[in-house]
């Protein structure tokens, strides 16, 4: 069976880190949207240009663009039996689009982890990152339009999912590894 997982949280709630912490226990792809693009940016394709205007800012890449590229990247092979989704989708339109294409895979969503975060936390951490990795969108004035468009954006795709049955809420102020310990257990039942 074919195990397509969507890691909910905002900015800052660890996504990132458990998705590849997933993708090395549940041997499921991890799919983050921000480092396709990214990676794009690295290489300076046109998407890469295109999606640098709106990162640069905090914002969102248009939805078309984006769901293009996840359509290209679950069509590879290392997904066929599934993906960790981290960062996709953040929009009511992308949740739409996603499930049209997974019906298209004859696949469906198996579960939606939330990582939960206070705020207070949230903030903390992206500053810190920004300290370490240096990331172009981890500074202040970015950090806070990013907070908006998930409270605005995507925050509301927690009911969607919490409506069809599939959101499970993780306590994402644990040690790092017993949050993955929380999310393992849940995938796990589903796979
Ligand atoms: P992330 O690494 O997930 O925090 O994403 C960094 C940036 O990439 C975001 O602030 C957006 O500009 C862009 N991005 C990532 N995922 C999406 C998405 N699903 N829809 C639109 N823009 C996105």
């Amino acid at each position: 069976m074919k195990t397509f997982v969507v890691l909910m949280g905002a900015p800052g709630a660890g996504k990132g880190t458990q998705a590849k912490k997933l993708e090395a226990a549940l041997n499921l792809p991890q799919v983050a949207t921000g480092d396709l693009f990214r990676a794009n940016l690295k290489n300076n394709t046109e998407l890469g240009q295109l999606a640098r205007t709106y990162m640069d800012k905090g914002e969102l890449v248009p939805d078309e663009v984006t769901v293009a590229m996840v359509r290209d990247r679950l069509s590879q092979p290392d997904c066929e039996q599934g993906a960790i989704l981290d960062g996709f989708p953040r929009t009511t339109a992308q949740a739409a689009a996603l499930d049209a294409l997974l019906s298209d895979f004859s696949a469906k969503i198996a579960v939606v982890p939330f990582i939960d975060v206070n705020q207070d936390v949230l903030v903390e951490r992206l500053v810190k990152r920004a300290e370490i990795e240096g990331r172009a969108d981890d500074n202040v004035e970015t950090i806070r339009v990013r907070m908006q468009v998930y409270h605005s954006e995507t925050a509301p795709l927690l009911d969607y999912y919490d409506e069809k049955g599939l959101l499970v809420k993780i306590n994402g102020e644990q040690a790092i590894d017993e949050v993955t310990a929380d999310l393992t257990q849940v995938v796990r039942k589903v796979m």
